[in-house]
This record gives structure tokens, C-alpha cells and sequence, in this order.
């Protein structure tokens, strides 16, 4: 059944995105006397993280959680030194906005900052209670995208030798030999797979119990979008797959991932999965996503919530088919 895809620019929101973030301020990162002008100003604001976690406000049950922000004078109280703050940008006062990551042995080894780290909450976590607003979430997911990669690439990789953050923590650079490093953002496709009539939602091996998600995958060396779309589906779900369509994309920070949302016509629909990773696929009608949605689907399925590309996608479908 020929597929009728829905314009991109009628393409459903989600929460997590850049747009929703700040002023970057990348043309300063290099420069010294701003950046310390910013790192030692009233008006600047630091979010601590440890073990790639998150400090925050939050009352017992958690029902109200913020992002708890500390102030030069603060982080200077705690005995960590600005100068390995992260520049996350400026906000609308043009304020400077910074992350410090700490692993929790170093934050135990300052004074008061297990203190200043309570409660540490997992984004992940923070995302599917929808406890934060879109442009924390954003800013959050920024800063937890880089403290992550930080993390991995303390050692340079060609000679083995310490590496050290510069540009205010958006390169680093060897101690010996000089080679440099760059944050990473890894692209993944992330599809919706229709036949025209339905759609193909997947449970992995690490999902929660019930829990559907459309299909996703890293794009390989030499791969384009499209390439890689039709390699991921053939493999995990024995469909082939014909004309492939750009929607829309998102940094999705775990740990430092674009996905690149798109609409994939089926040509086939026999399943045949690949089940080290999928436990299950299944086709569901636009009427049951509706349901799966709204909460209230028979088998008590449910799906992503509106942080996520792959709650737009899937309400796309919902909102294109059956209606
Ligand atoms: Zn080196």
C-alpha cells in the first residue's frame, strides 16, 4: 500500500532539542579574559554532575525537581577549581552557564560535597518523570553529553599519554604529542516503519516491561541515512525497506547521540527477529498507538514520552493515520 508521508514541517514537538537551550557562545570559547571574567562573575550559574548524574532540587516524592544551580562564590567554597568548567553558553541575561563534572571519589573528597551533590538523579530519570522544563532538560542533556565524552577521553588514543581540556572544555588536547580531540555526537537513525496502514514499534532486552519504541541503529562508516535505515530494519527485522524520509532530529545525550528521525515505507512485513537484541516487534494500527499513548491500550502497552524524537515519531503516526 503506497505510504503518504507527513511533511516535516508538520512534525509533532519534542522536549530535548537544541533550540530549547542557550546561546552557545562557541566564538568565546578560545578566548581567555572572557572566559575568566565569566567564570569568576555574580550572575554565572554552575550545574554540578557526578558519575554523569545530576544534582537537584526536588522535594521528598520528587514531584517538584529543578536543576540546583550554584554560584561562582560556591563552587569556589567546594574547593573545585573553575578553570575545568564546561561553558554550556549564555542565557537570555547573558549570563555564563557552566558544568562541572566530578567522579563521586573526588566529590566525597571536598568538603560539604556530597552535600552540594544531594539528591544526584540520572537524567534519564528526570526525562520520563517530565519533572523538568524543555530547556532544562536540553541544557542538562547538554551537559551530561559532554561530561560523558570528558570521561572517556582523558587518554589520548594515539600515544597513551594524559590529555587536558582547553577551549573551556570543548576540545582537549594531549600532553604529549599534541593531538587533539573534539566532542563527539554519534548519528543514529531512528525510524518510523509503516506499511501504510500501520506501524512497527519494537520492546528490546533493556526496555521496561511492556514498553515499545520505534526502531533505531547506528549509521557505519561509509553509510548514509537511508543506507543505514534499510540495513538496521533488514537486520533486526528481516522487513525491506523502500523510500526512506527525513523528519526531524535530536542530541539525545546517552551518552552523546544524534538521532535522525525518519519515515520508512515498508515493502515487506513478515518478521523475522533478531532476538539477542529484540525481544518483540509487532504492527500496531494507528487506533491502538492512540491508545498506547493516551495510557489506556488493552495489553497496557506504552511508548515514549514527549522528551523524545520517538514520541513525535509515533505520534506523527498517530496523527497522519486513522484518524
Ligand atoms: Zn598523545
Amino acid at each position: 500500500m503506497p505510504v503518504d508521508f507527513p511533511d516535516a514541517k508538520d512534525f509533532p514537538q519534542f522536549s530535548i532539542r537544541s533550540e530549547h537551550a542557550l546561546d552557545r557562545m562557541a566564538e568565546k570559547r578560545g578566548d581567555r579574559g572572557w572566559l575568566e571574567e565569566r567564570l569568576a562573575a555574580g550572575g554565572s550559574r554552575f550545574l554540578l554532575l557526578a558519575n554523569l548524574s545530576l544534582a537537584v532540587n526536588s522535594n521528598a516524592d520528587r514531584s517538584e525537581t529543578s536543576l540546583r544551580w550554584h554560584s561562582a562564590g560556591e563552587i569556589g567554597k567546594l574547593g573545585l577549581d573553575r578553570t575545568r568548567a564546561i561553558l554550556l553558553g549564555c542565557d537570555a541575561g547573558g549570563h555564563g552557564v557552566f558544568a562541572v563534572s566530578l567522579s563521586e571519589a573526588e566529590a566525597s573528597s571536598v568538603p560539604g560535597g556530597m552535600d552540594a551533590l544531594k539528591p544526584l538523579v540520572d537524567l534519564r530519570s528526570l526525562a520520563l518523570q517530565g519533572a523538568l522544563s524543555s530547556q532544562d532538560l536540553s541544557v542538562a542533556g547538554m551537559a551530561r553529553a559532554l561530561a560523558a565524552w570528558h570521561d572517556v577521553t582523558r587518554w589520548c588514543g594515539r600515544c597513551g599519554a594524559e590529555t587536558r581540556p582547553r577551549d573551556a572544555g570543548w576540545r582537549r588536547e594531549c600532553t604529549a604529542c599534541e593531538q587533539e580531540f573534539f566532542p563527539r555526537a554519534d548519528p543514529a537513525a531512528i525510524v518510523l516503519i509503516t506499511d501504510g496502514t500501520r506501524c512497527l514499534l519494537g520492546h528490546h532486552k533493556r526496555y521496561a516491561h511492556k514498553f515499545y519504541s520505534t526502531l533505531a541503529g547506528f549509521v557505519e562508516p561509509g553509510e548514509d541515512i537511508e543506507a543505514c535505515v534499510r540495513r538496521e530494519m533488514r537486520e533486526e527485522t528481516g522487513i525491506t525497506v523502500g523510500e526512506v524520509t527525513y523528519m526531524a532530529s535530536q542530541p539525545w545525550p546517552f551518552p552523546h547521540l544524534l538521532m535522525v528521525g525518519c519515515w520508512a515505507q515498508a515493502l515487506t512485513t513478515k518478521l523475522t527477529l533478531e532476538e539477542d537484541e529484540l525481544h518483540d516487534a509487532r504492527w500496531f494500527t494507528a487506533e491502538e498507538v492512540r491508545r498506547m499513548m493516551a495510557g489506556n491500550h488493552a495489553d497496557g502497552i506504552t511508548v515514549p514520552g514527549p522528551h523524545s524524537i520517538a514520541y513525535a515519531l509515533i505520534k506523527s503516526f498517530a496523527d497522519r493515520c486513522g484518524a
